[in-house]
């Protein structure tokens, strides 16, 4: 199946009291990964490309032939659309141009009047061309940021602001972090969620920085509108962590370990792993 824009998946999701997952991808491996998880559970699956992942992977073309590419020759018949993430204005515009279905417009970091204005700009762009648009309030805390306690939480009259222009989904920050989080993290903000997802009425709610959030509080954030949620970091970890274990049991030094495909072939299985846990916990099992 082509790709499809996230519109479908997310109303579907939100109706459902469930969420879809978006998977950052890297490369090859970690994307056959993900749309061989998604396929074997039947589950609709969001990749997510960020910028610097797209200049890594040699451009948003090369991105896009490649997961085209994969829809075809491995068969893949689940719904996937390819996704921007945390797309500034000149980048949101390339991945439309390069053929992305879906694009994230972060204009969390400027003033509202002026998120609203570029928004609103690529909203009619990507209505006309049949994409998704994911825009973002109150900026989603990161590593680079040190050691903090809390991410920023949403102005709750910013997000319906924002969702009334037409947006398809609208991630708000609601105290999640991207990367690990800190010891002293104070947990997600309920309270938050709760009012912007009673302003914003059905518009399905992303949560961003899942790496970590315990399944207790994804749950409930689930039954509080959230229908997208974004994992990146964990692939990471797990990739990370069974390639070590490969070097360090010495297998790429026995027979022929040191083949690329033996070598990442760990840390490949640990994505899969991964993401299959993540589509249980989301609900998206199933879900088609
Ligand atoms: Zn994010």
């Amino acid at each position: 199946m082509p790709l499809v824009n996230a519109a479908e998946m997310l109303t579907k999701a939100k109706a459902g009291h469930y969420a879809v997952g978006q998977f950052n991808i890297n490369n090859l491996e970690w994307t056959k990964a993900i749309l061989l998880t998604a396929q074997e559970l039947n589950s609709p699956v969001i990749l997510g490309v960020s910028e610097g992942a797209g200049k890594y992977m040699a451009g948003y073309k090369t991105v896009v032939g490649m997961v085209n590419g994969m829809l075809e020759e491995l068969n893949i018949t689940v719904p996937v659309a390819l996704h921007l993430d945390h797309g500034t204005y000149e980048g949101a515009k390339k991945c439309i141009e390069a053929g992305f279905s879906s694009i994230m417009f972060d204009g969390s970091h400027y003033p509202i009047e002026e998120n609203i204005e570029k928004t609103k700009e690529l909203v009619a762009i990507c209505k006309e061309k049949g994409l998704s648009i994911e825009a973002e309030v109150g900026a989603i805390g990161g590593e680079e940021d040190g050691v903090i306690g809390k991410g920023e939480c949403a102005d709750p009259q910013e997000c319906k602001q924002i969702a009334d222009l037409g947006v398809t989904m609208l991630a708000a920050g609601i105290g999640n972090i991207h990367g690990k989080y800190p010891e002293n993290w104070e947990g997600l903000s309920f309270e938050t969620l709760d009012a912007v997802q009673k302003l914003t009425g059905t518009m399905p709610l992303v949560l961003h920085g899942g790496t970590g959030i315990p399944a207790d509080m994804i749950k409930k954030a689930i039954s509080l509108g959230v229908s997208k949620i974004n994992v990146n970091t964990e692939c990471q970890l797990a990739f990370q962590a069974a390639t070590r274990k490969y070097i360090e049991d010495g297998k790429d030094l026995q027979g022929k370990g040191f083949d690329p495909r033996k070598l990442l072939a760990p840390g490949f299985e640990a994505i899969k792993a991964t993401v299959k846990e993540k589509m249980e916990l989301f609900g998206s099992v199933n879900k088609a």
